[in-house]
């Protein structure tokens, strides 16, 4: 069997000061050119992690390769970091009273000064920040700064491309312009890029493969849809969706037949429509949330979650008929 692209192997990770913190017993394989994005909790030990698979941290157990190979610690190498991966840092690391070329220059060597320039200029392009060459970083926003940041760390051609919250500065416009940035670099570049996202949707939207982390665990992988729609763990369920729970006794009195202590459902999977399965439930608030409404419906003291792809169609009191077409059993 050829060698995984990245393996991490029993990899625990503590630190001192709270021996809890940290990650613990890690096991996960990485393709090559595949879109991982790792989620969880604040705290849930993502950083760490992604420090982990740089070599900026070094495990207190466990072994992490690269194409086979050792992945070397901050103690056994001059410059800490894996030279074939890059990590976008959250504070972007520019020369404020620098031009935007030369941020982005400065990167490549001076061995072939027209090659330099014919380079910046193509990964200004590929970043939509061609027009902005001449202008200093601290006359741009900051969406545009991040692009600068993104050209700095891809221009070197790295196999890996490490991203930790890149997404927590961006207000929302710009996030979505750089989630789609980024898929479109995954795919024309050919690069790695292992994301850390206390987002959920980051994750759902671009990975490949997700890995769920709590308390320093992984709990749980798999392909976005595949973990989305049938996640093992609950932790997985409320991080990802917008899921609601019932007790054995209530799912019975809405229509479900399951022997499970608690059935998880999705808003999307409550259907409103008449039909002989369906139960009558009010209306007890919508919540607009602009292409869709959140209802929240009520019977004999129970709640649950509903989505309406039609707003203004329901008021508030309104009785419905609700039908439950899925559901996943929890014990
Ligand atoms: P996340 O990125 O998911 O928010 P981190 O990996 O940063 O989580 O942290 C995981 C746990 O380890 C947290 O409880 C955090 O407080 C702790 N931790 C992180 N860095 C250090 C450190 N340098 N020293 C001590 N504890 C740390
Ligand atoms: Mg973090």
């Amino acid at each position: 069997m050829p060698e995984p692209f990245i393996s991490l192997k029993n990899v625990s990770k503590h630190y001192s000061v709270d021996l809890d913190a940290g990650v613990s017993d890690i096991n996960l394989t990485i393709d090559k050119g595949e879109f991982v994005a790792i989620v969880g909790e604040s705290g849930s030990g993502k950083s760490t992690l992604l420090k982990l698979i740089y070599g900026t941290l070094a495990p207190n157990s466990g072994e992490l390769s690269f194409n086979g190979e050792h992945i070397p610690g901050p103690h056994e190498k001059l410059i800490p970091g894996h030279d074939a991966m890059k990590m976008l840092s959250q504070d972007f690391n520019l020369n404020l009273y620098a031009r935007v070329f030369e941020n982005i220059e400065s990167m490549l060597s001076n061995e072939n000064v027209l090659e330099k320039k014919q380079k910046s200029i193509e990964f200004m392009e590929l970043l939509g920040i061609g027009a902005l060459a001449n202008k200093r970083i601290v006359e741009l926003s900051g969406g545009e700064q991040q692009r600068v940041a993104l050209a700095r760390a891809i221009i070197t051609e790295p196999e890996v491309l490490l991203l930790d919250e890149p997404f927590s500065q961006l207000d929302a416009v710009l996030k979505t312009q750089f989630r789609a940035d980024l898929k479109r670099l995954g795919n024309e570049l050919g690069i790695t890029i292992i994301m850390v996202s206390h987002d959920p949707v980051d994750g759902l939207t671009l990975a490949d493969q997700m890995f769920i982390l709590k308390d320093g665990k992984l709990v749980e992988s798999g392909e976005p849809a595949q973990i989305y729609n049938n996640p093992e763990h609950i932790y997985t369920a409320r991080l990802l969706g917008n899921a609601f729970f019932l007790p054995s006794d209530e799912a019975k009195l809405v229509g479900i037949r399951s022997k499970a202590t608690t059935v998880m459902i999705y808003p999307e999977w409550v259907q409103l429509k008449n039909s002989w399965t369906s139960k009558q439930f009010a209306i007890e608030e919508i919540f607009f949330r602009g292409f869709y409404e959140d209802l929240l419906l009520e019977r004999k003291g129970i709640r649950i979650h509903a989505v309406n792809t039609s707003p203004g169609m329901y008021k508030k009191g309104q009785k419905v008929q609700v039908v439950i077409e899925k559901w996943l059993d929890f014990d």
